[in-house]
């Protein structure tokens, strides 16, 4: 297939080199990282997506979705398929795929889990938004770059599906870095913490997969100098897209309200930005009255 890739950062660089590595003809535009190797440059978005058949996004928010939409889409050929892999808001999700409709493009909202390391391995899980045709038509390239594709819905139940997940992702990260926070103060050893937790009720992935403490557990941030890994910067902005679906539907979720007050005040105040999302645990370690 021919594919046009937009956004080639720590997630879209190896979705896309794992795309050529199969054999399909990548052809990419990013205005600051480094392409991968079997990827052919573009000078832009619109002469990225001249002839592709499906046309890829993986950008940081919203407002640049749109934007490379407003881009691309004229330049896109008749009966294409616009997917974006970003995580973003539901509202810009579903104004893209109105716009792609309207101009007779397919379009999908596939946003992703499983980090950097699910990235380059090719075993992300893809959440989708969309009609039952636009989502056949990518399957094939969700097998490749993932283990796992599940069709959500229609347009914006991708990111629907995402916010959900990430809000669940939020919180237990807190919740395991207060843990190892209590353990320190009750003079408990983190492995013994890590060995029992992680077989016990408490665990979750931010515990098992990504254990916030370093020298415990797999290999993760925490053992990196928290260099991420997933950013505390998109950890929050997802607790806040989080926060605004739920205001716009009325939905009652005060621990991610709460997660997005933390990750804020972790992020905005107290140096945060820039460190993975698990070194919560040294900043509550460091500022006892929080
Ligand atoms: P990143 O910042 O590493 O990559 C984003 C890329 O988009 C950058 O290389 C940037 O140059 C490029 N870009 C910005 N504006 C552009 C434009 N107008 N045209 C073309 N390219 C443009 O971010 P990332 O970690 O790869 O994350 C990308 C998306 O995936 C985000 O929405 C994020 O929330 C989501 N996500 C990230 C992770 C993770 O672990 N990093 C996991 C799941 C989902």
């Amino acid at each position: 297939m021919r594919i046009a890739f937009i956004g080639m950062g720590n997630m879209g660089g190896p979705m896309a080199a794992n795309l050529a590595q199969a054999g399909h003809e990548v052809t990419g535009f990013d205005p600051a990282a480094a392409l991968p190797a079997a990827v052919r440059a573009a000078p832009d978005a619109a002469a990225a997506v001249a002839g592709a058949q499906i046309v890829i996004t993986m950008l940081p928010n919203g407002d640049i979705l749109r934007a490379v939409a407003a881009q691309v889409i004229p330049a896109m050929s008749a009966g294409a398929v616009l997917c974006d892999c970003s995580t973003v808001d539901i509202d810009s999700a579903r104004a893209v795929a109105r716009q792609a409709q309207a101009a007779g493009l397919g379009s999908l909202d596939a946003p992703v889990s499983g980090g950097i390391g699910g990235a380059a391995a090719g075993t992300l899980t893809f959440m989708v938004g969309g009609a039952d045709a636009d989502f056949a038509t990518v399957a094939p390239l969700f097998q490749i770059m993932g283990s796992r594709a599940v069709h959500c819905g229609a347009a914006g139940a991708g990111q629907a599906a995402k916010i959900c997940n990430n809000m669940i992702l939020g919180v237990t990260m807190l919740a395991s870095c207060e843990a190892f926070a209590l353990a320190d103060a009750l003079g408990l050893d983190r492995g013994k913490m890590f060995d029992v937790v992680s077989t016990s009720s408490g665990q979750s992935w931010s515990m098992n997969s990504y254990c916030p403490a370093p020298g415990v557990g797999p290999q993760s941030p925490a053992d990196h100098d928290y260099r991420p890994g997933f950013a505390a910067d998109l950890m929050l902005k997802d607790l806040r897209l989080s926060q605004q679906a739920a205001m716009t539907v009325g939905a009652t979720t005060p621990m991610g309200r709460k997660a997005a007050e933390l990750y804020a005040r972790f992020v905005e105040e107290d140096g945060g930005s820039g460190h993975d999302f698990s070194a919560v645990l040294p900043w509550l370690a460091s500022h006892p009255t929080i």
